[in-house]
């Protein structure tokens, strides 16, 4: 079943904008949680503290007494304009501690040894205990839970249990900042998710500008690929303004590539039209007249064979150039001896056209191996001669190569003194299909593709080819191709 799924377009920004919220909140919820603990903690800390310190103070002054506390007896400390002064000693004991504590949250107990209450500021929790251990415990209050401490009080001289004590603190303070802590810290959540989503939103709708004109250039293109649109350029450097430069680049690469796909076709049908045309001409010209004059019938055959001739090597010469595009994948690898290739073409070449003087100058003082197929670079040197030999006049039939070289590379040049370049025309002879003179060029044979195939096959080795011409004297031709890294790899066989 190949059913498509269709899947709802979300935006990056609401993404990015829902992540930021989120990611922010898991940290500030870490965070405050982590504050929030400690904060509270304390503040328990405190209040178990305050009881710790009522405790103590009160103890050490029923203390005083030191006898078993009745209402009576212990009257004073409520008030001390109660009873005598005789029992109060020091500065401290001249304060109502007990009313004073009872102020606030904390409600004191004091009992008997026999455990009947005798003094109660109040009271939030029911049963006492009796002990002679002194604690601090959290116990279930009537609303809420309340911190109670208990503590056994002793005659200060004689060390006899007199009483008992017990405080208590409602928490009501603790409780009271700790709700408003946590409402604070609520709010301060929402404000987070709120103020993190947006920054995210507006943040992305920024960093992610370039995105959009890409798929919108994208979204362009698909409904019109003729279309000459380019992704706007934002004034940025990061890696999506990168990423839309490369994106404009391949575009125009391609366009480049259509572009050329498109004259290549219209300027082959251009080539092939001529000699179709001249075949076709003499084939009528048989079926009319020829089939029974032996002259017409032998001067149209041999017509059309230099035409379907012509034919075949545009075909093959198209095929090269097709093929000198692909070195740079197909022949990676291919190592080969400049000095070898280059004397031997010469020697072909002196052998071949004896009328024409070949001379080479050869400042190599040892083999020197480059990164080239070798039938690639002896295509090259034969596009090279054979221009040169069908372009020098009759003056002056001299061809020089030359062999030199460079920091890193080894330099080849072809020179001929004959009909020469125009300097308007040194620009486009490396074009496929350029001549400087058609009609000359046809009749020599030449197709106009002979330096494209050597200028693409020098590049694909990252080599590159020059022209120097004046009309009337001459033209050099120049290789420069980079010297092999490491020349003891194998070396290309002949
Ligand atoms: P062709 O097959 O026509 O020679 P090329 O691509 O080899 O095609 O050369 C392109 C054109 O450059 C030629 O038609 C010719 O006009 C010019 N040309 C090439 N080499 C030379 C040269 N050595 N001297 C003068 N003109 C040349």
């Amino acid at each position: 079943m190949d059913e498509k799924v269709e899947r709802r377009f979300v935006s990056l920004k609401i993404k990015w904008a829902f992540g930021t919220a989120v990611g922010s909140l898991i940290i500030f919820m870490v965070v405050v949680f982590a504050l929030f603990t400690s904060f509270t903690q304390n503040l328990f800390r405190q209040e178990r503290q305050l009881i710790n310190e009522g405790m103590t103070n009160i103890t050490r002054q029923l203390g005083t007494i030191n006898q078993p506390l009745t209402r009576k007896n212990i009257s004073h400390l409520i008030d001390p304009s109660n009873d005598g002064t005789q029992l109060i000693s020091g500065e401290e004991y001249q304060r109502p501690v007990v009313k004073e504590l009872s102020d606030g949250h904390l409600v004191v107990n004091v009992y008997n040894p026999d455990g009947k209450n005798i003094l109660s500021t109040g009271h939030y929790i029911k049963a006492p205990r009796f002990s002679t251990a002194r604690s601090i415990r959290v116990a279930e209050g009537p609303d809420h839970d309340v911190l109670v401490g208990q503590a056994p009080v002793y005659a200060q001289k004689s060390r006899q249990l007199i009483g008992y004590l017990q405080v208590e603190n409602n928490l009501n303070s603790y409780n009271r900042s700790y709700h408003q802590l946590w409402l604070v810290c609520v709010l301060a959540m929402c404000l987070v998710i709120i103020a993190s989503g947006l920054l995210g939103y507006f943040l992305s709708l920024f960093l992610l500008q370039p995105l959009d004109n890409i798929h919108d250039t994208v979204k362009e293109i698909s409904k019109d690929p003729t279309k000459d649109v380019r992704v706007p350029v934002v004034n940025r450097n990061d890696e999506l303004a990168e990423l839309t430069t490369m994106f404009n680049d391949m575009l125009d690469r391609m366009q480049r590539y259509i572009d050329q796909q498109s004259q290549f076709v219209s300027d082959v049908s251009h080539e092939l039209r001529t000699p179709v045309a001249i075949i076709q001409g003499h084939l009528d010209m048989l079926q009319r007249w020829g089939k029974d004059d032996p002259k017409v019938l032998d001067d149209s055959i041999k017509a059309t064979l230099i035409e379907i001739k012509r034919m075949k090597n545009l075909v093959q010469e198209m095929l090269d150039l097709s093929r000198a595009e692909q070195v740079e994948i197909n022949f990676r690898n291919q190592h080969t001896v400049v000095n070898d290739v280059v004397h031997q073409v010469f020697n072909n070449f002196k052998m071949l056209y004896p009328e024409f003087t070949f001379r080479l100058d050869d400042d190599l003082k040892e083999p020197i191996t480059v990164d080239i197929y070798r039938d690639h670079l002896e295509q090259v040197l034969v596009i090279l001669c054979d221009n040169a030999v069908k372009y020098s006049t009759e003056d002056r039939q001299e061809i020089h190569l030359i062999l030199s070289r460079g920091m890193n590379t080894v330099e080849i040049g072809v020179q001929d003194f004959g009909e020469g370049i125009s300097p308007e025309n040194v620009k486009r002879v490396f074009d496929r299909f350029y001549r400087v003179d058609k009609a000359r060029s046809r009749k020599k044979g030449g197709n106009g593709l002979g330096l494209s195939i050597a200028k693409r096959l020098i590049e694909g080795y990252h080599g590159s080819i020059s022209l120097e011409s004046s009309v009337g004297a001459g033209s050099l031709f120049r290789i420069v191709l980079p010297i092999a890294d490491d020349p003891e790899e194998k070396i290309t066989a002949k």
